[in-house]
C-alpha cells in the first residue's frame, strides 16, 4: 500500500482521495487551517458521487495541516495553479529526494516553478480530461470520466514509475505514461487559449464561437507560431483543425473559465493566456491577436470584479 498526501481538498483532491482510499492506500488530506479540520470532522469522510448522484460513498481518510512533521512519499498537489507555489513552500520541509509529486494544475508555468523550487524531487506533471466538482465541502462529484497523461517534468535517469501507474489504474484513475508531457501541456494550453477566453469575453457556449471564426483562426495561427518558437513543433501540428474539432465536440459545454466567472471564482488566466503572452515576448514571437485577447480577457475579469492575476 502507498502513503499518499493530498494537498488541496477541492474537486480533484477529493476525487483522487476517495479512489485511492477505496484501494486501501493510506491517504492524508492536507487542509488549509484548523477550521477546515473541524469542518471535516463534521462529515462522514470524503464523499464521492457518480455523475447522476445515484450513489455516494464516504471514505474516512485522515486530515492534517501542512505544519505536520510526517515525511511525504507521494504528494498529489491538487490546488489551483495560482496557489501551487505557496502551497509547496508550506510542505517543502517534508519532502526528500525519494518523494514523488504529481502536479494536477491546469495551464503552464506553475509546474516549472515548482520543479525549479525542488530540483531534487521527482515532479510528474499530469494532463487530465477527468472532470469533477464539489457538491459540498469534501464531497466530490465525478462528472466526467477521462484519461490522464503523466510524465517527468525534467530529464531523469530514473525508471518509469510502474508501481505508481499500476496503483493508479487499479484505483480507476486511468493513466498512461508519456515521455513528452511538456508537449501535451503546451497543446492543451494552446487549446485553452483559443477557446476559454473568448467564451468569457462573448459570454457564450463553446459552440457559439463559430460566430467568431475569423478571430479564432487568427489566434490559432499565432499559437501555432508560438509553439514552433517554443520548440514544440509536434504540439503545433494541425492545431487549428484540432481546436475546431474540440469546439464542435464540446459545442454545448460552458468552458471551465466561463463557469469560474459565472460563479465569481478566480480564474487561472495567468497560467493560460498570461503564460502564452509572456512566452511570446520572451521568445520574440509576434502574436498581436493573442496579446489583444489577453488584454480583453483581463478587462472583462476586471469588469466582473474578479482578480486579473
Ligand atoms: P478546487 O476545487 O478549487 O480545489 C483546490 C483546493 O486547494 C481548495 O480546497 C483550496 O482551498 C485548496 N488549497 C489551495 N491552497 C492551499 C494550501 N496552501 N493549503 C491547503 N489547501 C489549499 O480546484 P480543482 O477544481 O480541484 O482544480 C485543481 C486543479 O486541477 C486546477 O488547476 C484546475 O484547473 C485543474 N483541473 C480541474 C478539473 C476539474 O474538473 N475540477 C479538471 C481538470 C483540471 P480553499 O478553498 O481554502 O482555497
Amino acid at each position: 500500500m502507498m502513503n499518499w498526501h493530498i494537498l488541496g481538498a477541492g474537486s480533484l483532491g477529493c476525487l483522487w482521495a476517495a479512489r485511492l482510499a477505496a484501494q486501501q492506500h493510506h491517504v492524508q488530506l492536507i487542509v488549509r487551517d484548523a477550521a477546515a479540520i473541524t469542518a471535516y470532522q463534521h462529515t462522514a469522510g470524503v464523499g464521492l458521487s457518480d455523475a447522476q448522484h445515484h450513489s455516494t460513498q464516504y471514505y474516512p481518510v485522515q486530515v492534517q495541516l501542512a505544519t505536520d512533521s510526517q515525511p511525504i512519499d507521494y504528494l498529489l498537489l491538487a490546488c489551483k495553479a495560482y496557489d501551487a507555489q505557496a502551497a509547496i513552500s508550506q510542505i517543502a520541509h517534508r519532502l526528500s529526494s525519494s518523494s514523488v509529486i504529481v502536479l494536477l494544475q491546469n495551464g503552464l508555468g506553475s509546474q516549472q516553478a515548482i520543479q525549479t523550487m525542488l530540483p531534487h524531487v521527482r515532479c510528474l506533471a499530469a494532463s487530465s480530461t477527468e472532470g469533477a466538482y464539489l457538491l459540498a465541502p469534501f464531497h466530490s462529484v465525478f462528472a466526467g470520466q477521462g484519461h490522464t497523461q503523466l510524465g517527468d517534468l525534467q530529464a531523469t535517469t530514473q525508471a518509469v514509475p510502474q508501481d505508481l501507474l499500476t496503483a493508479l489504474n487499479a484505483a480507476g484513475i486511468h493513466c498512461t505514461w508519456t515521455t513528452q508531457i511538456t508537449e501535451h501541456l503546451w497543446r492543451k494550453l494552446a487549446i485553452n487559449c483559443a477557446i476559454n477566453p473568448m467564451t468569457v469575453i462573448y459570454n457564450c457556449l463553446n459552440g457559439e464561437l463559430l460566430h467568431y471564426s475569423e478571430r479564432i483562426n487568427t489566434v490559432c495561427q499565432e499559437l501555432e507560431q508560438l509553439l514552433q518558437h517554443a520548440g514544440q513543433p509536434a504540439a503545433a501540428h494541425d492545431l487549428t483543425a484540432q481546436i475546431w474539432q474540440v469546439i464542435e465536440k464540446t459545442a454545448s459545454n460552458s468552458s471551465s473559465m466561463r463557469q469560474d466567472v459565472q460563479q465569481r471564482r478566480r480564474t487561472e488566466i495567468s497560467y493560460i493566456t498570461g503564460f502564452a503572452c509572456a512566452q511570446s515576448i520572451a521568445l520574440e514571437c509576434h502574436t498581436p491577436a493573442l496579446h489583444q485577447l489577453h488584454a480583453q480577457l483581463h478587462d472583462t475579469l476586471s469588469a466582473h470584479g474578479l482578480s486579473t492575476a
